[in-house]
């Protein structure tokens, strides 16, 4: 008998680990005796009541450097528009349907049927390979953060929908939340108030011009910074002059920018238009929660090439690129772990209704993953 991935990813699929809640530990549960029974030991890693990250090792032969395969168990919420129930793992015409089918449940699969076959395979290993695999990624990262916490390794590989390219950059985010303020009347005498929903579109346009200076820089691998509104809300009652209005912002940032810099530049753009404006106040009130910033690995690195050089030999290499959305790669790189990203299904597919993976591409993510964890962990590195 032999681990079946496509039986794993149903698996994983069906386990409604929708953040919020998340409810993750269930689970990490079905993984570690999934892993348990073709001989991988692990343990669970509780980050909060009903949720847990799975720790999975292998160790090799001689002393050495720890490589750490990463990717999150958790969903965001599955939204309508479905032609397949998004938790039942339909398989179709080569491909698996659900949501986290790509992301990032594929990589998962992939990555455990990875740390299996590695184990197998005889090789001799130096140092030990880890599958961390986390919740909370698609909120605020509370798995990743828990685990390197005390946790920490040489080397890792991020596990998101990178339609099986290497990638070693990704953008990053921040999500200022601003309160215009005006002054509250009866609506009958609007004239003796100041609309907070009127200030709070006229900044919405004064902050789409600067969205659109935002996009004259860019990055080579994962393109220009971005600024969209994303929330809104405002207004105290039906018969009121809003004396408050809430614009919540998803400010996208590019490896090199700094996400103070990026709240500077916009604190200066809210002075600009509350000078212009005198009648309103607007200010950044608080912060909802993002991933964390962007980040890179410089392509020179010699884990960058080890990868490069391993995806090559199984025919995989398809040039180094950059994803678009947030990962955790940023954590990984912020303990100073050089760390690259690469999984399977398409970018393209993440958040959006009949989610899917090709079969094919998940087969070709294990031998990947084992191709790179091989080529990293079988030298002594002096
Ligand atoms: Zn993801």
């Amino acid at each position: 008998v032999t681990p079946d991935i496509v039986e794993l990813l149903r698996i994983l699929v069906r386990q409604d680990t929708t953040n919020p809640p998340g409810n993750e530990q269930q689970l990490a549960e079905v993984l570690r005796e999934w892993l348990a029974r073709w001989g991988v030991e692990s343990a669970l890693q509780e980050f909060q009541p009903f949720r847990a990250n799975l720790i999975a090792r292998i160790r090799g032969r001689y002393s050495g450097r720890r490589l750490i395969l990463n990717t999150h168990t958790d969903v965001v919420p599955a939204g309508s528009g479905w032609t397949e129930h998004p938790l039942a793992a339909e398989v179709r015409d080569g491909y698996l349907f659900g949501r986290g089918a790509a992301d990032a449940k594929a990589s998962l699969a992939a990555m455990a049927m990875a740390l299996v076959q590695l184990r197998d395979q005889n090789l001799v290993l130096h140092g030990e390979i880890v599958l961390a695999a986390v919740g909370d990624e698609e909120v605020g990262s509370l798995g990743t953060r828990a685990l390197l916490r005390d946790f920490t390794g040489d080397a890792a590989i991020v596990g998101e929908p990178t339609g099986r390219r290497l990638m070693t950059a990704h953008k990053g985010s921040v999500r200022p939340v601003i309160e215009v303020r005006g002054r509250s009347a009866h609506a009958a005498h609007p004239e003796l108030g100041v609309n907070a929903i009127d200030g709070a579109a006229a900044l919405l346009r004064r902050l789409c011009s600067y969205a659109g200076e935002l996009g004259r820089t860019t990055h080579p691998l994962v393109g220009p910074p971005t600024l969209v509104p994303v929330l809104i809300a405002g207004g105290e009652a039906l018969n009121t002059v809003a004396a408050r209005c809430r614009i919540t912002l998803d400010r996208r940032l590019i490896p090199g920018e700094r996400d103070s810099d990026a709240v500077a530049a916009l604190q200066n753009t809210l002075e600009r238009f509350c000078s212009e404006h005198p009648r309103y106040a607007a200010s950044i009130v608080e912060f909802a929660p993002t991933t964390g910033g962007p980040s890179e690995t410089p392509a020179r690195h010699e884990f960058v090439l080890t990868c490069q050089e391993a995806l090559r030999r199984v025919g995989q290499f398809k040039g180094l690129g950059g994803l678009t959305v947030n990962c955790d790669m940023t954590h990984f790189r912020a303990a100073g772990i050089p760390t690259v990203i690469y999984g399977p299904g398409e970018p393209s597919v993440m958040h959006k209704p009949d989610e899917r993976v090709s079969l094919r591409e998940l087969e070709l993510a294990v031998e990947a993953y084992v191709a790179m964890a091989a080529e990293w962990s079988t030298r002594s590195h002096g």
